[in-house]
């Protein structure tokens, strides 16, 4: 009793100060992307709902910060709390809706192939795509990686011959067949090879969680394990796999979330 009643009277609160946690923007979007930025050097990572990142270090050399895409698994309407280190800071994020258009398109039946052969090579693209490196290779915005007229949108709802066929989780670029692809930023090229369904298929890792993908090509030039720079040429527009014309599939993924990948062309990326 008279310890308990001792400690009560001497002890302090130590109330650790909250840390100072700037996010590029408190509403977002599914498919968008999203910066934190923490003021504390001690920072190691933020969790959003179930999603822990790794926090990096910031430019200024005294911050630490992240790139990272808004999850489908963040529902629309929610307002979570940003917590760095496993605490609260007070901060919250709030999911919006995205209003999702619908395109119908139509696959011959012989090429919609489900065997051992596209479930194995399915399982090394979602290996590549979701991999995760530390160091940091990217830098500043992406570039378009072919010129062309954009043919179908991110974040379209597919409807392939009457049944639903998910979410078009990339950009499709229309060019002509040949036309050089170069890579969107500085990374290594950890896949280039021949698949059934995507074609020929290039998976960059640019480090710190982001990764691009490009399918659907006449040609790969990367070799899997070449380092690449921004504008490097990595393969030739065509129409291999499941596709109906000459094109790119240009696709982003940040920690295994899909994002639209003209936000990082277009927006302030760098923390
Ligand atoms: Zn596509």
């Amino acid at each position: 009793m008279v310890l308990l009643f001792i400690g009560s009277c001497f002890s302090i609160e130590t109330v650790s100060p909250v840390m100072k946690v700037e996010l590029s923007s408190t509403k977002v979007t599914h498919g968008s992307i999203l910066i934190v930025k923490v003021f504390d050097k001690t920072a190691r990572n933020v969790k959003i709902k179930q999603s822990v990142f790794p926090l990096f270090d910031g430019k200024d050399g005294v911050s630490k910060g992240v790139l990272l895409g808004v999850p489908t698994w963040w529902d629309i309407g929610g307002k979570y709390e940003v917590e760095i280190n496993g605490k609260a800071t007070g901060q919250t994020v709030e999911i919006d809706g995205r209003i999702l258009k619908n395109e119908k398109i139509e696959i011959e039946k012989s090429k919609l192939v489900s065997n051992e052969e596209t479930k194995k090579q399915g399982e090394l693209l979602s290996k590549a795509i979701t991999e995760f490196k530390n160091d940091k290779y990217w830098s500043g915005n992406f570039i378009l990686p072919v010129e062309g007229k954009i043919t179908t949108e991110y974040g379209m709802g597919r409807t392939v011959n009457g049944s639903q066929g998910g979410i078009h989780r990339g950009l499709d670029i229309g060019a002509n067949e040949g036309t050089e692809i170069k890579a969107a930023n500085d990374g290594i090229v950890v896949l280039s090879r021949k698949h059934i369904l995507t074609g020929n298929t290039i998976v960059i890792n640019h480090g710190e969680g982001v990764v691009s993908v490009y399918y659907h090509m006449s040609a790969l030039v990367a070799v899997e394990g070449a380092k690449v720079k921004k504008g490097d040429v990595i393969g030739k527009v065509g129409s291999t796999g499941v596709s109906t014309g000459p094109h790119l599939h240009w696709g982003i993924w940040i920690f295994g979330v899909d994002v639209n990948p003209l936000e990082l062309i277009e927006k302030n990326i760098e923390f």
